[in-house]
């Protein structure tokens, strides 16, 4: 028994309007619909966000987002383009703990989705300082 609701939709033990499983993945109608479609693409493995995935596992999730991904669009002649998202931790409006990709079709500008996005535009010396450390960590 598992206290994580995707474990228990994975495990059937709850219900799910699922659209896609295998062996890695089930992808689920997310329960809020940001817009109509929008789907949840989620490992089979628990993982709680981006940063507990290996390689393989990486590989195998993220291969099957396109053909998730088309068959969303190809659903509904409404669409006109799909948001992917993943929220990795609660500051970045995570809000279960087990690792899930986002497919949120749009419509239209006005529909449900929306990101407040305030570019801050950096000089290149900033920038240099922020690659840097980012670059020693992939070494690390
Ligand atoms: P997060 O905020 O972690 O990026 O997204 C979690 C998503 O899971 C939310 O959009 C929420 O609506 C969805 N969700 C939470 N509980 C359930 C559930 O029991 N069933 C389904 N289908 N979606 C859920």
């Amino acid at each position: 028994m598992t206290d994580c609701i995707f474990d228990k939709i994975i495990n059937k033990e709850i219900p799910a309007h699922i659209v896609y499983e295998d062996d890695v993945v089930v992808a689920f109608l997310d329960i809020s619909q940001v817009t109509p479609g929008h789907t949840l693409v989620v490992p089979k493995k628990h993982v709680a966000n981006i940063f507990e995935y290996d390689e393989d596992l990486a590989s195998a999730v993220f291969a099957r987002i396109p053909k998730i991904a088309r068959a969303v669009q190809a659903s509904n002649p409404d669409i006109k383009g799909l948001n992917i998202l993943s929220n990795n931790g609660e500051l970045a409006y995570q809000s279960v703990f087990h690792s899930h990709i986002h497919l949120i079709p749009r419509y239209t500008k006005e529909d449900g989705f929306g990101l407040k996005w305030h570019p801050t535009n950096p000089n290149s010396e900033v920038l240099a300082k922020i690659a840097q450390s980012i670059r020693e960590q992939m070494e690390a």
